[in-house]
């Protein structure tokens, strides 16, 4: 990646050992795909090597709900119904959490933007380097989804076919026996967000193919082959 440290190690720069820097990009990354791409699985996988923290807007909503907060109350019908929540919502949710310490490097965003006004305004907030786009066809999303449970402890993401616990009922990542599954994974709402993707969201893929930072990732195959494509398509 262009503004790797390591990539442009000058004289003038104490020497720093590579594996001791807590975070080399300087800008922003973004996963871009449709619901169940996979952008959650390979955020978890890319996060150490990037050294940028994940932000998801889903998991943001979904604590919002949790916690009853006006934003959640405000999120919950849409998220429901399947529907995009309205961009002012979702953009003063990023303005703030960009403010956090842990993004002064920029961050991987998963699952934002999701419309244009929302790639917009994320322009104006910090650099974005790459978009990532996953790409699965509709025909594998709904297996996906409605497959899909996650650690209520660490949040690790599984499949009840695709991505099972080695261990039946322990999380690989941290051990816990707990596990959800999200309201809004069943079939009839997953056709709402698969709208809501193509009708709202993939035009985003022109615009940012049109600035010269959107990159293409066969999301079809086993998740390790992602993940390296991905890593590579960042160096
Ligand atoms: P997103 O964040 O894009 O909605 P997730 O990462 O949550 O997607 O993945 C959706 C579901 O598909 C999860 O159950 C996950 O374990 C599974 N999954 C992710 N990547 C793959 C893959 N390459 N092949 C098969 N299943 C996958
Ligand atoms: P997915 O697995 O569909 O990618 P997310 O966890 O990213 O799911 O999003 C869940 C729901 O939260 C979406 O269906 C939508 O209602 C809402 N949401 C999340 N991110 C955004 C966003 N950037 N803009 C509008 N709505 C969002
Ligand atoms: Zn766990």
């Amino acid at each position: 990646m262009a503004a790797l440290w390591s990539s442009v190690a000058s004289p003038a720069r104490p020497t720093v050992k590579k594996e001791s820097l807590p975070a080399l990009i300087m800008e922003s990354i973004v996963l871009f795909g449709p619901p169940g791409a996979g952008k959650g699985t390979q955020a978890q996988r890319i996060m150490e090597s990037t050294g940028l923290p994940q932000v998801s807007t889903g998991d943001m909503l979904r604590a919002a709900v949790a916690a009853g907060t006006p934003t959640g109350i405000e999120a919950k019908k849409y998220m429901d119904a399947g529907q995009l929540v309205p961009d002012e919502v979702i953009i003063d949710l990023i303005k703030d959490r960009i403010q956090e310490d842990d993004a002064s490097n920029g961050v991987m965003f998963d699952g934002f933007p999701r419309t244009i006004p929302q790639a917009e305004a994320l322009s104006t907030i910090t650099a974005v380097s790459h978009v990532v786009a996953i790409e699965v066809p509709d025909e594998r999303i709904v297996e996906r989804i409605c497959g899909r449970y996650t650690c209520a402890d660490c949040s690790a993401v599984f499949h009840d076919t695709f991505n099972p616990t080695t261990k039946e009922g322990v999380c690989d990542s941290c051990g816990s026996s707990n596990f959800k599954r999200r309201a809004d994974d069943n079939a009839d709402t997953v056709m709402s967000r698969l709208n809501a993707y193509h009708e709202q969201t993939s035009p985003l893929a022109a615009w940012y193919d049109s600035k010269g930072i959107f990159f293409r990732i066969d999301g079809d195959r086993d998740i390790d082959s992602i993940t390296q494509d991905i890593l590579t398509t960042l160096e």
